[in-house]
């Protein structure tokens, strides 16, 4: 093995680079190198997505890859940046921000067209502000781990590489060590890069970043009667299918400040987010969030909240302040008739009804009162059958006269709709393995004692969590009473 990857960089040929965005000219950017790591290691390479972006073995498991994704190397060809972009951040103007610790390495050409490819944690940037550039073992493992889960779920989101580690001390509560994410999208282009340009009456650059944004990504924008008015609709649109996949599965995003908006409609900067264990309407996963801002209900009215500051932010290139209006009314339709749908997928109905409404909202009511363990309560429906006594599911209540009422009203639902049909679809719908912050805690426990193989069961159980993986039920299970004390803030 040790042959493979300590073999001459030219023997293996590595990939070969493209920057469009550096192309945008430096009101976007400062063009600067990653700061290196010292003797880096692995903690998680994502085979699967290697061979999706075209990175080959052995060069991606090589010396030179380790390297070259801890900011150690720079491969030829490469044109590193860390963007500026400013944002709302709880609600407030918070001026400029940018890519504090995230440097962008280039675009790979891959099957599905170029994906970017950027280092979380890289080392200090112009847009650092008091921080020091770096991202910690345990958040690197959490992003890796949620954007493959959110990605197995079906979920847009933007995807992770690798994670490498290194014995450099970072201080955040505590010293903890750094480590470096390698994420990649096709553009990692906030609602904050509009913002900022808007915000500083640099009308020119706001421009050519919504063209840039249409030509690459929304070309039906292009030939729009109103192309700007179009993108804020289209953006809309991706935002609440995005949202209301969330609020399906049970995510908690924790941070919807602007700039963790994406403007292509991914999840992105995973940060302080959770799954719902117990179902509470209200949860608030992210410690630091004192007011509830991004509680689990909230999420859909801020996305929209968010998609306001954008309008705002694109008014410069409308001709009236309607157009903006109108583009942001499609979320409103949008969002229900996406969540309704996923809902309806969830309890197998392959078609809609009217009463389906009551039936979602009279579940819900129910999860609630109970606190009923989200994701097992959906994935022990996929078994329930009208008139038995489904006591795996009914048994996850106390209150088991409401279930039966809700139940009866199920079944009668359910008449028309053929059992293999349905049992298909909540197998695909509703995920057995969902990424709980107590099995990420687990697995960064581990990792701190250096072993990673926890990292990697994991991400292989989340790439593909509609499947069963016999053996691994434990990772399926409820979670242990501790999972309650852990408290995740913005420190990453
Ligand atoms: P976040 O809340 O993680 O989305 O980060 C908000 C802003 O703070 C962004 O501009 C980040 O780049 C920046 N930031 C967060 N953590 C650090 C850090 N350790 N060093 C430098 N900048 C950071
Ligand atoms: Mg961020």
């Amino acid at each position: 093995m040790n042959a493979v990857i300590n073999a001459p960089p030219a023997a293996i040929p590595g990939p070969a680079w493209n920057n469009r965005f550096a192309a945008l000219g430096p009101d976007f950017f400062t063009a600067l190198q990653p700061t290196p790591l010292q003797t880096p290691y692995w903690i998680g390479r994502n085979e699967a997505l290697a061979r999706e972006l075209g990175l080959l073995e052995p060069w991606f498991s090589s010396q030179e890859s380790l390297e070259l994704f801890t900011g150690n190397k720079v491969a030829q060809g490469l044109q590193p940046l860390a963007s500026v972009y400013s944002g709302h951040q709880f609600g407030q103007w918070a001026g400029q921000l940018g890519d504090g610790r995230a440097i962008l390495l280039g675009e790979l050409q891959t099957g599905a067209g170029p994906r970017e490819i950027q280092l979380k944690g890289a080392g200090l940037t112009p847009y650092s502000r008091m921080g020091d550039g770096r991202a910690v073992l345990r958040s690197s493992i959490r992003e890796y781990l949620c954007s493959e889960a959110m990605h197995g779920l079906g979920i847009p989101t933007t995807r992770a590489l690798c994670v490498t580690g290194s014995s450099a001390k970072v201080r955040r509560e505590e010293i903890e060590t750094a480590a470096v994410v390698t994420r990649t999208a096709p553009s990692f282009i906030r609602f904050g890069h509009f913002e900022h340009f808007s915000y500083n009456d640099q009308h020119d650059q706001l421009k050519i970043l919504a063209d840039f944004v249409i030509d690459n990504f929304y070309p039906a924008c292009r030939v729009a009667a109103q192309p700007y008015a179009a993108l804020l609709q289209a953006v809309s649109e991706r935002t609440a299918t995005m949202v209301a996949a969330w609020q399906a599965v049970g995510f908690c995003h924790g941070v919807m400040n602007t700039d963790n908006m994406s403007i292509l409609g991914l999840t992105i900067d995973y940060g302080p987010f959770q799954f719902l264990d117990a179902f509470d309407p209200g949860h608030i996963c992210n410690h630091s969030d004192t007011q509830g801002r991004y509680a689990y209900n909230k999420q859909p009215n801020i996305a929209y909240w968010n998609l306001f500051c954008l309008g705002q932010a694109l008014l410069p290139l409308m001709d009236a302040q309607a157009q903006a209006l109108a583009a942001l009314e499609s979320y409103k339709t949008v969002f229900p008739q996406a969540l309704e749908g996923r809902m309806r997928a969830k309890l197998g109905l392959p078609d809609a009804l009217p009463e389906d409404k009551a039936l979602i909202e009279g579940i819900f009511q129910l999860l609630a009162a109970d606190k009923v363990d989200y994701s097992i309560f959906w994935r022990r429906l996929g078994g329930f059958a009208p008139g038995a006594g489904n006591e795996p599911v009914r048994d996850l209540f106390l209150d088991r006269t409401d279930f039966d009422a809700w139940a009866l009203q199920y079944s009668e639902r359910l008449e028309p709709v053929d059992h293999g049909l349905r049992a298909d679809l909540m197998l695909k719908t509703n995920p057995k393995y969902v990424f709980r912050n107590h099995l990420g805690e687990q697995a960064i426990r581990a990792a701190k004692l250096q072993d990673f193989s926890g990292v990697d069961t994991l991400l292989k159980l989340l790439q593909a969590p509609f499947e069963e993986h016999p053996g691994q039920e434990t990772f399926a299970g409820f979670p242990p009473d501790w999972a309650t004390s852990i408290e995740i803030s913005c420190s990453s």
